[in-house]
């Protein structure tokens, strides 16, 4: 496989962000960021800043989170995918942050992982989001993205995480997964990818992929 060198990647990147609407964070403070995250899953961002937005202002704190009702919580977020199991999560979520880590949503990937609903990606999420610590959280339009290009050749996220871990320069690190979400959704969509009005065509390994296809 094609490995890029740094000028590229760092020219692919302008490019893609020159293409990409900027990215919306509806929260600053950490724990509506974390909440919003674990909200998020398999979800639209619209609708999970909404339910977010629903919740803060019902509850406004951790500690008030922590004591809600769940089935009141459920039906303030009831737009979200799997909103009951959601439910139980932010409250068990709000829980551990007051119980064990002195209502503060901690910014360090081992500990973000013990709480329930939190897996490796949200995680990564959250402290880039949040703390502003460069991490590359990988979800399904980072990874698909990645391997298109031919930044990496992995099936799983976690290993195309360890991938661009390698490959990109550590100070593009904060914003790389925001970006290329958002070029997910407007540009390299899952099933028809927009090549025609891509601006990194030249680098691409299935722009090229298909057009020496094309010529057969
Ligand atoms: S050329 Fe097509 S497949 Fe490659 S990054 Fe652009 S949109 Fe995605």
């Amino acid at each position: 496989m094609k490995k890029f060198n740094e000028q590229d990647i760092r020219l692919m990147i302008t490019k893609i962000k020159e293409q990409t609407p900027e990215h919306y964070f509806e929260f600053k403070d950490p724990f509506w960021i974390m909440i919003t995250t674990i909200l998020s899953h398999r979800t639209k961002d619209e609708v999970s800043n909404l339910a977010g937005r629903n919740l803060y202002e019902k509850y406004q704190t951790a500690l008030n989170l922590s004591k809600a009702d769940e089935e009141e919580v459920s039906k303030l977020i009831s737009k979200v995918g799997f909103a009951n199991v959601k439910a139980k999560r932010v409250i068990g979520a709000a829980e551990i942050v007051i119980n064990d880590f002195g209502g503060n949503v901690p910014n360090d990937i081992d500990l973000l992982m013990k709480i329930p609903g939190i897996g490796r990606k949200t995680a990564n999420v959250i402290l880039s989001d949040a703390f502003s610590i460069p991490s590359i959280a990988v979800d399904t339009h980072v990874h698909r993205i990645s391997n298109r290009i031919g930044f990496c050749n992995t099936s799983k996220p976690d290993d195309t995480e360890e991938c661009l871990r390698k490959q990109i320069p550590h100070d593009l690190w904060l914003g790389f997964n925001p970006v290329l979400v958002e070029f997910g959704k407007t540009i390299c969509k899952p099933i028809t990818p927009k090549c025609n009005v891509c601006s990194i065509t030249e680098y691409c390994n299935y722009f090229k992929k298909i057009q020496s296809k094309n010529r057969k």
